[in-house]
């Protein structure tokens, strides 16, 4: 219940699924936690149902500037930051054939340049408390093909192997960097843009919700799919002092699904 007393959070996509999920874990353990994404109305809802330990702010993290003030809303809010939780992301564009230069500055950008600016702003802050654990939300799709489009795979690759060096140049000022790689999560990723926010109505977000467990479980060796709760476990275990000795890891998530063969993408 305290594994976060008077720590301070920055969950980025924090307007629904993981982040959301995150959150609320995070509040729960007595951390106060800064959200951000592109939806205002969502971010401030949550904001308001979570209480005064939770601040949102506005922010597309494909710009430095809006990760920026993210971090520094956590500065002025609650007084310091001790965890980033690299969360925000969403599909991105596939195909060998193709594929397009601003898909791929996209898909770097939403991707694996919002991890390393959020670390490049957060680290000095971190530094001030003595240290704190970052966390990357990668994927399986980092190391395995057919887990998800060709450009959101190698972005998500970049993300894994970024987590382990900066890891290892930022352990002696015992800042922990570690990535979580989700499998098959029920989140409204699989129905929601990436260029835009999801603005379907609570109901139908809970209709695509439940068809979407049902298909995802199929495809996975536990007989459930997985939950943002289940990732928010894993961001819990790795922020929090249970996790102090580990660092540029990489926690798969996944229920067994990275083990499964799948046949290679088609050539588009
Ligand atoms: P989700 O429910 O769609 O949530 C995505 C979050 O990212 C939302 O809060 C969204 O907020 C935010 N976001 C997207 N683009 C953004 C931008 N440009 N600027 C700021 N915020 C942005 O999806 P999710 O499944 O929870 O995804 C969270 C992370 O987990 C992503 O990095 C995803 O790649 C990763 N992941 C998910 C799965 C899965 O199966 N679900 C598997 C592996 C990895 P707004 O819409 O308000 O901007």
């Amino acid at each position: 219940m305290n594994r976060l007393d008077n720590k301070v959070a920055v969950v980025t996509g924090g307007t629904s699924g993981i982040g959301e999920a995150t959150a609320e874990l995070f509040v729960s353990e007595g951390a106060s936690v800064v959200i951000c994404g592109r939806s205002t109305e969502k971010g401030e809802a949550l904001a308001a149902r979570l209480g005064d330990k939770v601040a949102f702010v506005t922010a597309d993290v494909t710009r430095e500037a809006d990760i920026e003030a993210t971090i520094n809303l956590a500065i002025q809010q609650f007084g310091g930051l001790d965890i980033l939780f690299n969360n925000a992301g969403g599909p991105t564009a596939d195909g060998v054939l193709t594929v397009t230069e601003s898909d791929i500055q996209y898909a770097m950008s939403l991707l694996f340049s919002s991890v390393v600016l959020g670390i490049k702003h957060a680290v000095p802050h971190i530094e001030k408390r003595g240290g704190g654990a970052i966390i990357n939300n990668s994927s399986i799709a980092a190391i395995r093909d057919s887990q998800g489009a060709m450009l959101y795979s190698a972005a998500k690759a970049a993300v894994t192997h970024y987590t382990r060096l900066a890891g290892t140049r930022l352990g002696p000022k015992n800042i922990r960097v570690n990535a979580i790689s989700p499998g098959a999560i029920a989140t409204p990723i699989f129905w929601g843009g990436s260029a835009r926010a999801n603005t379907l109505p609570d109901e139908e977000n809970s209709r695509k919700m439940a068809k979407l467990q049902g298909n995802l479980a199929k495809a996975t060796p536990l007989p459930s799919s997985g939950l943002s709760e289940d990732i928010a476990s894993a961001a819990l275990f790795l922020a929090s002092d249970e996790g102090r000795y580990v660092n540029c890891h990489d926690l798969v998530v996944d229920g067994g699904r990275s083990q499964i063969f799948n046949q290679p993408g088609e050539i588009r």
